[in-house]
């Protein structure tokens, strides 16, 4: 049983009408899991992120403007969201959510979050929807609590992971790959570890060899013992924001494939949903819950 981590809360935001941010994917892609055979008892609540684990990479000073409503119109506007309690309760949460992932990935082999991939937030400001930095923080705590553990962030959401890479730029035992689109935001890049930018319309075939052919080379060279993986469906064909052309059957392959190699190489896989923009939220769901699919298909064998 492969274990998931879930808040209700990861829905509890109230946003003007019409935001571009699908924040109902959270329940209801939980809805679809609970109607596909998972089991109320294969879900984890995890604890919210204290402060101070938040300023393990962010500044004391971004954490005060965050808490007490203090950036200006412009940085409000980097972000995305309108400022509110309920905004850094799910914030929190959604960010502790991935460092249970981690914990559990490391102790079940495997773990999935409903939520997570904030992978836009940097040192001492927030963009793009992403306020807390949960994949680097939850990296850096997993090898503060085990100094020899080596991590590999396999980002392969359709924007590039700037602000995981600022991050962790001068981390050796945690290693940052990012494979996006090359005209997708952010428009200004930051080097990870190992970036693969992929042209406009990139379809199934040159996806899949790109995410294999990146994964076995880092995973060889590198030796993880755990990967987190950010399994963005922003990639789809159809996503609002995305550029790039891959199916839905694309997304399976690519969910598969990193699922079953780090099954395959005694990998541990911690997995977020990260990204993924259409209005139309049923085909949405059905975009994340490739991965759900994927990881029943591996881990039932
Ligand atoms: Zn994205």
């Amino acid at each position: 049983m492969v274990p998931f981590i879930y808040d209700p809360i990861y829905s509890d935001l109230d946003l003007p009408e019409r935001h571009r941010y699908p924040i109902h994917k959270y329940k209801m892609l939980h809805q679809w899991a609970l109607s596909h055979g998972a089991s109320s008892e294969q879900f984890v609540r995890p604890n919210p992120l204290t402060w101070s684990q938040v300023k393990t990479v962010h500044s004391a000073d971004y954490v005060r403007k965050l808490k007490s409503n203090a950036f200006d119109k412009k940085e409000w506007r980097k972000v995305g969201f309108p400022w509110s309690t309920q905004l850094l309760t799910r914030t929190l949460t959604s960010a502790g959510g991935t460092f249970e992932t981690v914990k559990t990935a490391l102790d079940k082999r495997i773990a999935i979050h409903f939520s997570g991939g904030y992978h836009h937030a940097h040192h001492d400001w927030g963009s793009g929807f992403c306020l807390i930095n949960d994949l680097a923080i939850s990296a850096i705590l997993a090898t503060q609590a085990q100094p020899n553990l080596k991590i590999l962030i396999f980002d392969t959401d359709v924007h590039q992971g700037d602000g995981t890479a600022t991050l962790l730029r001068n981390h050796e035992r945690i290693f940052t790959c990012s494979i996006h689109g090359e005209r997708n935001f952010p428009f200004t890049k930051v080097d990870s570890d190992l970036d693969v930018a992929l042209p406009k319309g990139t379809t199934d075939g040159a996806y899949l060899d790109a995410v294999k052919h990146t994964l076995h080379k880092v995973a060889k060279d590198f030796k993880p013992d755990l990967i987190l993986y950010d399994a963005g469906v922003d990639i789809y064909r159809r996503d609002d924001l995305g550029h790039l052309d891959v199916s839905i059957e694309g997304i399976f392959s690519r969910d598969y494939f990193v699922l079953d190699y780090a099954k395959q190489n005694n990998i541990n896989l911690a997995a977020v949903i990260g990204g993924g923009y259409q209005r139309n939220l049923s085909r949405l769901i059905l975009a994340h819950a490739q991965l759900l699919r994927a990881s029943h298909q591996v881990w039932s064998d």
